[in-house]
């Protein structure tokens, strides 16, 4: 049997570069690592402790393919009350994290040759899952526009694909890898372009808890309810990446056919995460909370100390991210720089390359405040010998 006859959409598409860089330093022992989006919490005891009562209480049945009713309530709840959401039980289907809720939306919205917008820089999934699906993925660089898409650069995307029906668009707010959240006044400028072309919005707010300075978190789905699917999940609020639970919003009609496609993936999350993620929906609010605050403490500090490095940045306020720009000094690209921050500094920060611009670097700072100081030492380090 041979490699070439399988599938192509699935031989063709290239393993995670961020994995991939990742991994690859992780093989330095002494290496401190700024590189994943990784929370460095662990899941609250409260939710440990629901999932153990899941499991004596033999909550161990074939859920309903849209999720348990509890969860769906629940969300329908949560995001009402802490994100301003208008949706029922009815229109949330619970995915396996946000990712499988994004491979389910994508698949639904577009046919095959259809263009999506995704702003870039931007999280590779989207443009993986645009290849998968036969999808003519229109980059859009945000780097001239402090990394928030205008309507003037939809509108350009529009003009130079005369031959691509554009679909879709991908907002990711707050922003991985830039950390940029969108002002109320920016979303709203893009209802007009979106709605008088019928594009299709696909709202990725899974940082959307994780807001700094005293910002609100806004949605398109406020304007638009009628063409935005929302994704969220409980990975990166909850610190819950490794449970796989998200949430899939949409209007009636449409959401249905989001379910389908999830059901023929996945069928649903373990009936034990959901009852456990019943619980972090209704009594972990306040475990959200405290890891935000100390998110903002690290960001503040972070971003000053890259400044005092040369670093230049738009402000991040939210995620757990800064994209900072490599100083010119460096004469450098994302993955020598990174490279080499790693090989003789045993620093590790993603480059900007994969995320689609190849003169910033990621720092996550989901990493311990000893981390970050150390991280910066490194950097400082390099800097200096560039001098
Ligand atoms: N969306 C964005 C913007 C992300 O950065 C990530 C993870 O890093 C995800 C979705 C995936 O979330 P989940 O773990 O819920 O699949």
């Amino acid at each position: 049997m041979e490699i070439n006859e399988l599938n192509p959409d699935i031989t063709s598409v290239a393993p995670s570069a961020l994995r991939a860089f990742d991994h690859k330093i992780s093989q330095d022992p002494n290496i401190v690592k700024l590189t994943l989006g990784e929370p460095d919490f662990n899941v609250p005891e409260h939710i440990k402790l629901a999932a153990i009562k899941a499991i004596t209480d033999d909550k161990s049945h074939y859920p309903y393919y849209w999720g348990i009713q509890e969860l769906r309530d629940a969300a329908s709840e949560y995001y009402r009350e802490k994100f301003g959401y208008n949706y029922t039980a009815d229109q949330i289907v619970c995915s396996v994290g946000a990712t499988e809720g994004l491979a389910a939306t994508f698949k639904t919205l577009f046919k095959p040759g259809e263009g999506v917008i995704i702003p870039a820089p931007a999280y590779p999934v989207y443009k993986a899952l645009a290849g998968v699906n036969h999808l003519k993925a229109i980059m859009v660089d945000t780097s001239t526009s402090d990394f928030v898409l205008t309507p003037e650069q939809v509108q350009a995307a529009i003009d130079a694909n005369p031959e691509t029906p554009i679909k879709g668009v991908v907002i990711t707010d707050p922003c991985n890898p830039t950390g940029v959240i969108y002002t109320e006044d920016q979303l709203h400028a893009l209802v007009d372009v979106l709605r008088d072309n019928k594009i299709w919005v696909i709202s990725d707010e899974i940082y959307g808890k994780l807001l700094y300075g005293g910002a609100k978190h806004y949605s398109l789905s406020a304007w638009l309810p009628d063409q935005t699917i929302i994704v969220n999940g409980l990975s990166k609020s909850h610190a819950m990446t490794g449970w796989r639970i998200g949430f899939v919003f949409g209007p009636t009609g449409i959401i249905d056919e989001i379910a389908k496609a999830h059901q023929f993936q996945v069928t649903t999350p373990t009936s034990i995460v959901q009852y456990a993620s019943v619980e972090a929906l209704t009594h972990g609010q306040a475990d959200a909370e405290k890891m935000r605050v100390i998110y903002e403490k690290r960001c503040t500090y972070l971003a000053a100390e890259l400044q005092k490095l040369g670093f230049e940045m738009v402000k991040p306020g939210g995620a757990f991210y800064i994209f900072a720009k490599i100083p010119e000094i460096c004469h450098q690209t994302s993955v020598e720089f990174a490279d080499e921050l790693a090989a003789k500094y045993h620093v590790g920060v993603m480059p900007g390359k994969p995320f689609g611009d190849d003169r910033y670097i990621r720092i996550s700072y989901a990493s311990s405040m000893d981390n970050i100081k150390a991280a910066v030492s490194g950097m400082a380090e390099l800097l200096q010998s560039k001098k």
